[in-house]
C-alpha cells in the first residue's frame, strides 16, 4: 500500500489527504496546532454559547468547489446556509450598494450602474460551474472552456480600480471595489479585478454561503470523511526539520513556501529554494470579534439583513487605505469586513447577544492595536453600536501568526496576489505544486487557485501526486 504524509491540517491539507486516501493510499496527517482546521475553525471566544469563526466565515468560492461536490460533505454533517443579501457596502450618506445573490435583483438596485453590473457579471455567472474547471486549476494549462475563460478573463487583466471607474455610481463604484479589495493589493495595480471578479460570480451562482454551525463544520465533516477513509491525524506535531518527516511514498506541505524551504533545506533545489524564501507576503488582518447585544445598529436598513458589511466609505477611501497598508502605513480609517454569519445560522447567538465578526487590513506584522479603529469604523456607520458591546476579542498580526504559522505577519492569503503570485503560485512552472523532489509537493493555498475554504489547491496537488504514484507503480 503507498503511503503518503500531509504536514499541516488546514483545508487544502485536509483536502490531499482525503483525495489520496480515497484512492486507497495510506494517509498521516501531522498538525503543529491541537487541532487540525487551520483557517477554518470556530469556538467560543467571549461568552458561552456565543460562537465565532475564528478565520473563514462567507463561503461564495466553497459552496462550488468541485471538491467539496465530489465527496458528499452533506452527509458528514455539512451544511449551507445563505444570508438574505449576500454584502452591503454603506456609504456616509446613508445609502449602500447591495449585492444580492440575484445578479438581476443586484442591478436593479444599482440604478445607472444596473446594466453595466449584469454585463459585467451576468453571463460568467450563468457560466460559473464551467468556468470554475479552468480558473479553480492552474492557469498554464489548456482551458476546458477557451470562450467563457476568455470572457471571464479579459477584464480580470485589469486594475481594480479600472473596473471600479467604470460604474458611474457611488454605490456601485464601492460595491465593487470593497470585493475587489478581498486582493490585499493597491487597486491601481494591475490584475486587481481578478479576485474581485471571481469572489462576485460565484457568489451570483451559489451565494455567499455560510457553513451551519460555524465554519468548524466544514473541518468536522472533512475529519469524519478522512477517518472513514482510513486517514490518521496527529496534532500537536510542528515540523521544522525534515529529519522529523517519517517515511512515506508522497508528502504534501500545506505550509507558506518559507516554511517549506526551512523545513527542506538542502534538499531542496537551489533554484526552487530561492523562490520559496523570496515568495513575497501580503499585509495584514487583524482580527476583532464582538459580543452585541441586539446586534449591530446599522443606519442603512439593508445591513441588517447582510451577512458581509464592507466598511470604507466611498470607493476612493477605500482605495487610498489599501495603498497605505501596502505602503506599511497604518490608516486611521481602516477598510474592515464585518460577518454576521448569525443572521443565517441563528444558532450561533445566545439570546438576543450575537457574535459579530471583523477584520481589518492592517500592514503586515503592524505592531499596533486596531481595536478602537475598528470599533470606529463600524460606529461611523451603526452610530451607538459602542453602547451594544458586551466584549471582544481580539487577534492582532502577531498573534494570528501564532494561531497559525502560514499566516506570517498576519497575512492570511498566504502571500501578496500580486499578478505572479496569483497567476502562478510561488514560481512560474507548468506544475505549480512541484518542488523539484520526487514524491513531494506544496498544497497550501499560495499555491492555485489561492486562498479560501474551498480545498482546491489540495485536490489538484493531490491529482498530480496519484499520477506519480501510478507512473511509478
Ligand atoms: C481572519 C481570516 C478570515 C478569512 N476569511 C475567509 C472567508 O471568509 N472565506 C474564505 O474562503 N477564506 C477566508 N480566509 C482564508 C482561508 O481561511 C485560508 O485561505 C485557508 O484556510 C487556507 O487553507 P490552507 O489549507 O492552505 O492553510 P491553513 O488553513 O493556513 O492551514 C495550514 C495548517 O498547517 C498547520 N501548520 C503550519 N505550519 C506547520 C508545521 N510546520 N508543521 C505542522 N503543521 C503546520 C497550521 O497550524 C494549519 O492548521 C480567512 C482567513 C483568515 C485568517
Amino acid at each position: 500500500m503507498n503511503t503518503s504524509l500531509v504536514v499541516g491540517g488546514g483545508p487544502n491539507g485536509l483536502a490531499a489527504a482525503i483525495c489520496l486516501a480515497a484512492q486507497g493510499v495510506q494517509v498521516t496527517v501531522l498538525e503543529a496546532a491541537d487541532e487540525v482546521g487551520g483557517g477554518v475553525r470556530s469556538g467560543e471566544a467571549i461568552i458561552p454559547g456565543l460562537l465565532h469563526d475564528h478565520c473563514s466565515a462567507i463561503h461564495p468560492m466553497a459552496v462550488g468547489s468541485q471538491f467539496l461536490s465530489r465527496f458528499d460533505l452533506q452527509r458528514y454533517g455539512l451544511s449551507w446556509r445563505w444570508p438574505e443579501i449576500d454584502c452591503v457596502h454603506p456609504l456616509d450618506d446613508g445609502s449602500a450598494g447591495v449585492l444580492y445573490r440575484s445578479v438581476q435583483e443586484t442591478a436593479a438596485g444599482l440604478g445607472r450602474d444596473g446594466p453595466r453590473w449584469r454585463f459585467a457579471f451576468g453571463y460568467p455567472a450563468t457560466r460559473f460551474d464551467a468556468l470554475s474547471e479552468d480558473i479553480m486549476r492552474p492557469l498554464l494549462r489548456f482551458p476546458h472552456h477557451p470562450m467563457t475563460l476568455a470572457r471571464f478573463g479579459a477584464p480580470t487583466v485589469l486594475p481594480g480600480a479600472a473596473l471600479a471607474r467604470w460604474f458611474r455610481t457611488d454605490e456601485g463604484q464601492a460595491l465593487f471595489g470593497g470585493v475587489a479589495a478581498h486582493a490585499f493589493r493597491p487597486l491601481h495595480y494591475p490584475m486587481t479585478s481578478a479576485i474581485g471578479m471571481g469572489i462576485i460570480v460565484a457568489g451570483h451562482r451559489h451565494g455567499w454561503a455560510v457553513a451551519e454551525g460555524g465554519s468548524q463544520s466544514i473541518t468536522n465533516a472533512m475529519v469524519a470523511l478522512l477517518s472513514d477513509l482510513g486517514g490518521k491525524i496527529v496534532t500537536g506535531v510542528r515540523v521544522k526539520a525534515a529529519a522529523q518527516l517519517p517515511p512515506a511514498d508522497v508528502t504534501m506541505f500545506d505550509l507558506a513556501p518559507s516554511a517549506v524551504a526551512e523545513i527542506l533545506g538542502d534538499r531542496l533545489p537551489r533554484r526552487i529554494s530561492r523562490r520559496f524564501t523570496r515568495f513575497r507576503r501580503g499585509p495584514g488582518a487583524f482580527k476583532v470579534d464582538f459580543a452585541v447585544e441586539g446586534g449591530v445598529p446599522w443606519t442603512n436598513p439593508h445591513a441588517h439583513r447582510a451577512g458581509t458589511v464592507h466598511l470604507a466609505g466611498s470607493y476612493r477611501e477605500l482605495a487610498a487605505t489599501e495603498r497605505d497598508i501596502h505602503a506599511g502605513r497604518m490608516p486611521q480609517r481602516p477598510f474592515v469586513l464585518v460577518g454576521q454569519q448569525y443572521l443565517a445560522d441563528p444558532q450561533r447567538s445566545v439570546g438576543n447577544t450575537h457574535p459579530v465578526w471583523t477584520y481589518a487590513h492592517v500592514p503586515n506584522g503592524y505592531a499596533g492595536d486596531a481595536t478602537e479603529a475598528i470599533t470606529a469604523q463600524i460606529e461611523r456607520f451603526a452610530p451607538s453600536f459602542r453602547d451594544r458591546i458586551i466584549g471582544c476579542a481580539v487577534r492582532s498580526t502577531t498573534q494570528m501568526d501564532a494561531y497559525n504559522p502560514n499566516y506570517v505577519g498576519g497575512d492570511i492569503m498566504t502571500g501578496a496576489k500580486d499578478i505572479r503570485q496569483l497567476t502562478f503560485g510561488p514560481r512560474i512552472t507548468l506544475s505549480p505544486y512541484a518542488i523539484g523532489i520526487p514524491g513531494m509537493y506544496i498544497c497550501s493555498a499560495a499555491t492555485p487557485p489561492g486562498p479560501g475554504a474551498h480545498g482546491m489547491c489540495g485536490a489538484n496537488a493531490a491529482d498530480l501526486a496519484l499520477a506519480y504514484l501510478a507512473q511509478r507503480a
